[in-house]
């Protein structure tokens, strides 16, 4: 089943739950801002629009989008969202924070629909003020960046924590092809290595089924897959941006993005791999040291992840070591409360699932699931490399001894299991991070 024909629909699936899709509208033509007043029109019954960007993405298309509603009789505001006060990521864009969504908060006007001209930080900062505004929303997306865009969620970072923040996915996505692929090269590849995820999300996921009974489906773990091969075997196509690869990896960006609002959490498109990017972005509000963008920092940990499922996926009858009893309070500093009250729930399932490794038919269910789903790092490294995407420390402006010790850290910042917590039940970290590091993140 095509995510497309799933639109605006509800379907009973074959893994015994029935799915909703909320968003009507995905529309990637070179036509798609002309034909604004028509898909609005046919969302919402008045006239009056919120038009938000920031300074690029206004010159890029908001100003347009804005011209083209009030050619058709529409009334628009308009909103730029200045670069970030609290915290520069280096590139001078906004950032989606508390900060910046008090700020947004008090400067949104009535209107009937919000329109998001942007990528994720403007995609995100709409979507959760909309909410609050009880608003529907509608993004014209400019990059393929990121799997924000068809997610209920937000991950914004709430007094330097990355958080979830649940809201509602928009109604509509618009892209035009040629802005798609002429976006900053540096933000399709944070793409990719946002969809290179989905394996190890997929594994993890896996392993929350067979140890903790998480339900599983099948069709949103696969929802990508058919796209893959465009990006995923011809990496060097998203390098040279060949419009049949930015495409199929933007359609893979919408497609994992619908799996998690289809599923209501983030399971079908995050794992452990994704710890390693929330992390450094939390470590950032800590010292004020610029992070990188998302996906850049998520394919660094899809290749430290993958490193790890290698290695496990290897073993056939585990034994388990202790696990850390407390956080590292030294290290959170004063993020150290909020990571505890994530790290404590989590302590009795490292017990649980310890106790499972010891039942063989656990381990053997685990291993024959996950070896079905991962994808090597040496294939991932490969993939990354050739499609001139981040791959190492330095490609994220970040030394060895800050990633060894978000690496050795990320594991306390969510309750919910990934191969990180894994691994170190196993014994195989905090061992073997320097060695992964040095193999796969070096150079
Ligand atoms: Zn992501
Ligand atoms: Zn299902």
């Amino acid at each position: 089943m095509n995510p497309k024909e799933l639109l605006n629909t509800t379907f009973d699936c074959e893994c015994g739950r029935s799915h909703h899709v909320p968003i009507r509208k995905l529309i990637y033509a070179e036509d798609a801002l002309e034909r604004l007043p028509e898909v609005l029109g046919s969302l919402v019954e008045g006239r009056c629009a919120v038009v938000l960007a920031d300074p690029r993405t206004r010159d890029i298309a908001g100003r347009h989008a804005q011209e083209i509603l009030e050619q058709s009789h529409w009334s628009v505001r308009h909103i730029v969202v200045p670069p970030g006060a609290r915290l520069d990521t280096g590139r001078g864009g906004p950032v989606c924070d508390d900060t910046t969504y008090d700020w947004l908060n008090a400067r949104l006007p009535p209107a009937d629909i919000a329109l998001a001209v942007g990528s994720g930080v403007i995609n995100d900062l709409t979507k959760w003020s909309a909410f609050a505004h009880d608003v529907p929303y509608v993004v014209m997306a400019t990059a393929a960046s990121m799997n924000g865009y068809t997610a209920a969620n937000v991950a914004p970072t709430l007094n330097g924590v990355k958080t979830l923040v649940r809201a509602r996915p928009p109604l509509a996505v618009l892209a035009t092809p040629s802005v798609i692929v002429g976006a900053p090269f540096e933000l399709t590849a944070a793409g990719l290595g946002d969809v290179m995820a989905k394996p190890i999300s997929a594994a993890d996921w896996l392993l929350n089924h067979v140890f903790y009974g998480e339900h599983f489906c099948r069709y949103c773990s696969e929802i990508i897959n058919g796209l893959e091969p465009y990006y995923l075997d011809r990496p060097a196509d998203v390098k040279d941006r060949k419009p049949a690869a930015v495409e199929a990896l933007f359609e893979a960006l919408l497609y994992s993005g619908i799996a998690m609002t289809i599923i209501g959490t983030s399971a079908p498109a995050s794992g452990g791999e994704h710890l390693l990017s929330h992390t450094l972005d939390m470590l950032s509000s800590v010292d004020g040291v610029p992070h990188d963008l998302h996906g850049r920092q998520v394919g660094l940990g899809t290749l430290f992840a993958s490193a790890l499922y290698d290695r496990i996926l290897r073993i056939e009858s585990p034994d388990y070591s202790p696990v850390p009893a407390d956080i590292d309070s030294t290290f959170w500093g004063s993020l150290a409360p909020s990571v505890r009250q994530q790290y404590e729930p989590k302590k009795s399932m490292l017990g649980t699932m310890r106790e499972k490794l010891t039942d063989g038919q656990t381990w053997q269910s685990f291993l024959a699931a996950c070896r079905r789903q991962v994808r090597s790092a040496e294939q991932i490294k490969k993939c990354l490399r050739a499609a001139g995407a981040a791959h190492t420390f330095a490609d994220i402006g970040c030394s060895r001894e800050r990633l060894l010790a978000a690496v050795l850290h990320m594991h306390e910042i969510r309750k919910r299991p990934t191969i990180i917590d894994l691994a170190w039940v196993l014994g195989i970290l905090p061992g073997a991070a320097e060695e992964i590091i040095d193999c796969w993140l070096t150079a």
